[in-house]
């Protein structure tokens, strides 16, 4: 079955969010949140002062007496699900309140918590949608410094999108939660849609020819090995180690200013084949 359409009145509150998103001032990502019942306004807030933009919506909105019972929460980034042990999360206290849809503009790019607050709220019975592409564009292009001080994935499987210019070109992922060996890999600047890989030696680097999806790569260990290779915008990258591979999709690069982007990114995902 299909959802039904977002509608107009959605859309007025998913822009209420983006303008509170809009004022945050406070370092780290930039959060609007609007909180509405029966079509109505009940209260929007930004991130800021120590308090997520969630909860500063809520607790504006309790505020008016209202009953949250069945209202509807728009929010500019998934809500949290763990702020140190002795605070309620958002998504806790979004379904404490009885708050019954979530409309959510951004997903969080940290890949270890990526889709979490999004899980935590479907399995409280929540309904949830996302923001409409053009609205979701809107906020992360609004966001745009925030994934860059990711310098670091998990595996088995993954995504992240991070400026591989800071954090001496290198991005680092581990095995799996419960194996701390890793893979470095490295990155540099080439220029459209493409961009070096390197190593960190004594780990190597191939380009896998022609393969475009992961399951297409059988053993990672056949290809051309060097320190470095070219890889374009929907190619796979290899490295490897003596511990496994990392196997690396280029998803989207941003060349920086030399190459008419306005910043240096690079958007990935990955997977990790482990050596028995
Ligand atoms: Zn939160």
């Amino acid at each position: 079955m299909s959802r039904a359409p977002v509608t107009d009145e959605d859309r007025e509150f998913m822009r209420s969010s983006i303008d509170e998103m809009k004022k945050a001032t406070s370092p780290g990502p930039r959060v609007g949140a609007a909180v509405a019942r029966d079509g109505v306004l009940i209260a929007a807030a930004c991130r800021g002062g120590g308090k997520h933009a969630e909860r500063a919506a809520i607790e504006l909105a309790e505020l008016s007496g209202l009953s949250l019972r069945g209202a509807t929460l728009y929010t500019t980034l998934e809500p949290c699900i763990d702020v140190g042990s002795a605070k309620e999360s958002c998504a806790d206290l979004i379904a404490r309140v009885g708050i019954s849809t979530v409309f959510i503009g951004s997903y969080d790019p940290n890949p270890l918590i990526y889709r979490a607050g999004w899980a935590r709220l479907r399995d409280a019975g929540i309904a949830l949608r996302d923001y409409p592409a053009d609205m979701r564009e809107e906020v992360e292009s609004l966001n745009s410094t925030f994934a860059e001080h990711f310098t670091s994935g998990m595996g088995p499987n993954g995504g992240a999108k991070f400026d591989y210019m800071l954090n001496e070109s290198k991005f680092e992922i581990q095995f799996a939660p419960g194996d701390a060996r890793s893979i470095v890999t490295r990155w540099s600047t080439r220029g459209g849609t493409s961009i070096h890989a390197y190593a960190d030696r004594p780990q190597q680097v191939a380009l896998a020819r022609y393969a475009r999806e992961f399951h297409e790569i059988d053993d990672p260990r056949v290809f051309d090995f060097s320190y470095t290779a070219p890889i374009h915008v929907g190619e796979i990258a290899v490295f490897v180690s003596e511990d496994g591979a990392a196997l690396v999709k280029v998803v989207e690069v941003e060349g920086g200013r030399d190459h008419g982007a306005e910043r240096t990114s690079l958007k990935i995902k990955y997977e990790i084949r482990v050596w028995k």
